[in-house]
């Protein structure tokens, strides 16, 4: 094992243990799951500052030549779809909209997966001036994250003024023909009195909201268990304006639960993380934006790809190393357990 200083909080890395691994190409876990979902943080950088995500001043900058390049992005998503099994990738951050080559980063891989559904979670600033850009480039969806359509409200939890960006954002993005455009809120206490308005916006626009609760993530290490907002009582202050009748998932590695609203057809979907853990169906595999594997949110195992890349290793090699990495993998992230301990790299840092 070695300490690993990023920049970041210190991590263990190191190599897998394949004990017991099958033998199989794809990136199956001690517990049976399969990763076939692959989530790319490509920057710490972000234009907000969630108080739920980021400090104030922002992550601790990760030097530029520890950051993966373009062409090493596309290599290491291009080997995850061709030899790995995964199906689908997924951008995210910090911001993705922070980096310059991000449409460069997306027809790279979709030049060489013309089948493979590339997507992003962004927080929609400045996404108005590239949604078209990003849409040439081969991004096939956008998950925005939106918590308040209240301009005080957004700029207190956000700690920036930026609300009317992130709506021009998400118009634009259903402008440019991302289909669908799903809007992330976190659940917080703060923002709850104004969940049915985000949800009328959302349905006015023709954007699919989906709620998470706030997970144990946070970079100023203040979320209690005891304060978090919990799905049921999201479900209680919509039903005060809205009725809501649940449908279920869309399939069983979905982790939104989707409720009809009204007679329909809009749904809203609530992502339980904490309260109905999806860990037994987890289907994702995580790539760091300074090049370290990690096999779920909440592990401080990973595994230093961006090394073995720049040791000029081959796909085989890379291969070996993100597979016996998902092997790895814990049952569950524990976090509505006693003893839960957070892991050190917070959200913004791993990418949601
Ligand atoms: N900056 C982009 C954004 O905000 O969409 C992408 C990165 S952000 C870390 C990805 C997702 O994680 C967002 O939907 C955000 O709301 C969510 N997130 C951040 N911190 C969280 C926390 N503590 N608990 C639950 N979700 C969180
Ligand atoms: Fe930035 Fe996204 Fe974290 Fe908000 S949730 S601070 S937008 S990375």
């Amino acid at each position: 094992m070695t300490v690993v200083a990023m920049g970041m909080p210190a991590i263990r890395a190191g190599q897998p243990s394949v004990d017991g691994r099958p033998d199989t190409p794809y990136l199956v876990d001690r517990f049976g799951r399969t990763a076939r979902d692959l989530r790319v943080s490509i920057t710490e950088k972000c234009s907000l500052r969630c108080t739920y995500c980021m400090p104030e001043e922002g992550l601790p900058a990760i030097p530029a030549d520890e950051l993966l390049s373009t062409a090493e992005l596309v290599r290491l998503v291009v080997l995850a779809v061709r030899e790995l099994g995964v199906h689908e990738v997924r951008f995210t951050g910090g911001e993705p909209l922070m980096r310059r080559d991000l449409e460069q980063i997306i027809a790279g891989c979709r030049a060489e997966l013309p089948d493979t559904p590339l997507s992003m979670t962004s927080n929609g600033v400045g996404l108005e001036h590239r949604a078209r850009k990003l849409v040439a480039a081969g991004l096939d969806r956008i998950n925005i994250s939106l918590d308040t359509v209240d301009r005080e409200g957004f700029a207190r939890l956000t700690r920036r003024d930026r609300l009317d960006s992130v709506l021009a954002g998400i118009r634009a993005a259903r402008a440019a023909g991302l289909s669908p455009v799903k809007v992330n809120a976190v659940l917080m206490r703060q923002t709850l009195s104004g969940a049915a308005d985000l949800l009328a916006w959302c349905i006015a626009e023709g954007a699919e909201l989906r709620f998470i609760e706030e997970m144990p993530l946070d970079a100023d290490h203040e979320w209690a268990r005891a304060n978090m907002i919990t799905a049921a009582e999201l479900l209680e202050v919509l039903g005060e304006r809205f009725t809501l009748t649940p449908v279920g998932r869309d399939d069983p590695s979905a982790p939104a639960e989707q409720w009809r609203v009204d007679s329909g057809p809009a749904t809203v979907g609530i992502i339980a993380s904490v309260t109905r853990s999806f860990c037994g169906d987890c289907d994702r595999t995580r790539l760091t934006a300074d090049g370290r594997l990690r096999s779920c949110l909440f592990s401080d195992q990973e595994y230093d790809v961006r090394a073995a890349l720049r040791a000029h290793a081959g796909d085989a090699e890379i291969a070996e190393l993100w597979r016996g990495a998902m092997w790895n993998k814990s049952a569950g992230h524990g976090i509505d357990a006693a003893g839960f301990v957070p892991p050190e790299r917070t959200m913004g840092a791993i990418g949601g």
